[in-house]
């Protein structure tokens, strides 16, 4: 029986997404496998009930990031954080040694590239949590798949375990960037 797997753009750049196409003819082997029920991939804006597989890509990092990590974990079977970002905080995490505020003030006003006339987004936008944190700071996470982006091979190899309800075994040498 096909699994129900979604997929989730948190705070990262989609580098991980990028990664997971990059598993290119591999997608026709997992395809038959799994129903694609959410992904930035797809439409379909809220997260639905009942998925087998969660792929969480980036950390939490605003009150959206917090409240859809949650959602996600309540309906859903399996959770894998991909990628650093949603393994340790990685890159996103940099903005915890500066604090929102003077983080904000750094991009909008006094980066090199702005006039320092900027103005601080702050209609309509999700609000910065003080710190942006891995989903294990939230949430049991089930599957780690590391690397920044996780090399699609090491994707691959983890979803098709996942798919096929196999005990998932790194192979030697996937921990390597890219
Ligand atoms: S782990 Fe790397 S590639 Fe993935 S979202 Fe974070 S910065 Fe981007």
């Amino acid at each position: 029986m096909k699994k129900r797997v979604a997929t989730v753009w948190l705070g990262g750049c989609s580098g991980c997404h990028m990664s997971l196409l990059d598993i290119d003819e591999g997608l026709l082997e997992i395809a038959p496998l799994m129903d694609l029920v959410k992904s930035p991939l797809v439409d379909g804006k809220e997260f639905p009930e009942n998925v087998d597989v969660a792929v969480v890509e980036g950390c939490v990092s605003t009150d959206q990031d917090r409240e859809q990590i949650l959602k996600i974990r309540e309906r859903s079977k399996v959770l894998v954080a991909l990628g650093d970002c949603a393994v340790t905080g990685n890159v996103t995490a940099l903005r915890n040694l500066l604090g929102p505020a003077a983080m904000l003030d750094q991009a909008y006003r006094k980066a090199p590239t702005n006039d320092g006339q900027g103005t601080v987004p702050s209609v309509e936008i999700p609000t910065l949590l003080p710190q942006a944190s891995p989903l294990s700071r939230h949430v049991k996470v089930d599957v780690y798949v590391p690397g920044c982006p996780p090399p699609a091979d090491l994707i691959f190899t983890a979803l098709k375990a996942l798919l096929e309800g196999r005990p998932l075994e790194i192979p030697a040498g996937a921990l390597k960037n890219g």
